[in-house]
């Protein structure tokens, strides 16, 4: 199914996971996805490495088993960053090969040492893809503005640009402060933006995780957030029941103000999204039921 068609009854529930590293045991992601399939998410999404390689092989398995073993809507990432048009057209041609319906078209993370392709930005990857395959696109936006964009006005001109390219449906940045995202959504419907957006949620359980997130990605840490990540550093338990509940009242909110739609950062971790999701279960129902 296409996750731009989920919609039609949101708020839409999905999470996405990474894929293990090469020498990883195999056995560990599957244990995950067993797990998450409990919660019976609209869409499982897994992320794929930005330098290509090894990486893009197992997202590739791992999206169609989600489908086929475990029975749930599967998306699969793909970064153009590093990739040439024909290295773009095999991996697509493997995804349509494997009954991926849906995408999620990214640039990818300029590093140093990646090498350069034949795409410059996630856009040219979405106009690539529509020209030439029936894949259900979805891209990437930022609540607190790219970190390289010059200005906000600049960032949703380009994010318009990937929605007139062929993206369905938008999936987040993390963000902490649920302010950030309901600006952000009022300035891209002001900007013609209609896609279905949904909410990119990320537990928080451990500060070196959301020191490198912050770092990366440039999310402001509220002083709310602030103030538990000082108080619980030291306990694993308590921060990490703690991040659980910040995002709790993060999705509480969301919710109750109608959005599109939650996409949760599980960090592979089955039993911090199983707290989330039997919290706001019935939340997400009475949402459903209301449309
Ligand atoms: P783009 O849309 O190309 O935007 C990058 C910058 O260029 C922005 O500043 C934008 O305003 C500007 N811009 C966009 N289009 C144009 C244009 N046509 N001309 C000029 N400027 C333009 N990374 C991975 O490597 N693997 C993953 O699996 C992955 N999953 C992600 C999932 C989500 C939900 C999100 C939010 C991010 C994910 N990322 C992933 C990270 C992502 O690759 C980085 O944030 C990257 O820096 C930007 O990717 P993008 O697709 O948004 O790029």
């Amino acid at each position: 199914m296409r996750t731009a068609e989920l919609f039609e009854q949101k708020p839409v529930f999905s999470l996405e996971v990474f894929p293990p590293k090469p020498d990883a045991d195999e056995s560990v992601i599957y244990d995950t996805l067993e797990q998450l399939s409990d919660i019976h998410p609209d869409f499982i999404s897994v992320t794929y490495g930005a330098g290509g390689g090894k990486n893009g092989t197992k997202t590739i398995q791992i999206a169609s088993d989600i489908q086929n073993r475990y029975g749930v809507e599967s998306v699969a990432h793909l970064p153009c960053i590093s990739l040439t048009k024909p290295q773009a057209k095999e991996i697509l041609d493997r995804m349509q090969e494997c009954g991926i319906e849906n995408i999620l078209a990214l640039r990818g993370d300029i590093t140093g040492d990646a090498a350069p392709g034949d795409f410059l930005h996630a856009s040219d990857l979405i106009s690539f893809i529509r020209e030439r395959y029936d894949f259900n696109i979805i891209a990437a936006c930022y609540p607190e503005v790219h970190p390289e964009s010059s200005s906000a006005v600049d960032d949703l001109k380009w994010l318009r640009y990937k929605v007139e390219c062929g993206a369905d449906h938008l999936i987040t940045q993390l963000f902490l402060d649920n302010d950030y995202f309901y600006a952000f959504r009022e300035k891209a419907r002001i900007a013609g933006i209609d896609a279905p957006i949904e909410a990119g949620i990320m537990p928080v359980t451990n500060k070196r995780q959301i020191e490198r997130m912050v770092k990366l990605c440039g999310v402001e840490l509220p002083k709310k957030f602030v103030r538990v990540l000082e108080k619980y550093e030291h306990n694993e338990e308590a921060l990490r029941d703690a991040g659980i509940a910040y995002a709790i009242d993060q999705i509480t909110d969301l919710i109750a103000d109608g959005v599109d739609g939650i996409h949760l950062y599980t960090m592979n971790n089955p039993l911090v999204a199983h707290r989330i999701y039997d919290a706001v279960q019935s939340l997400i129902s009475v949402g459903v039921s209301c449309t």
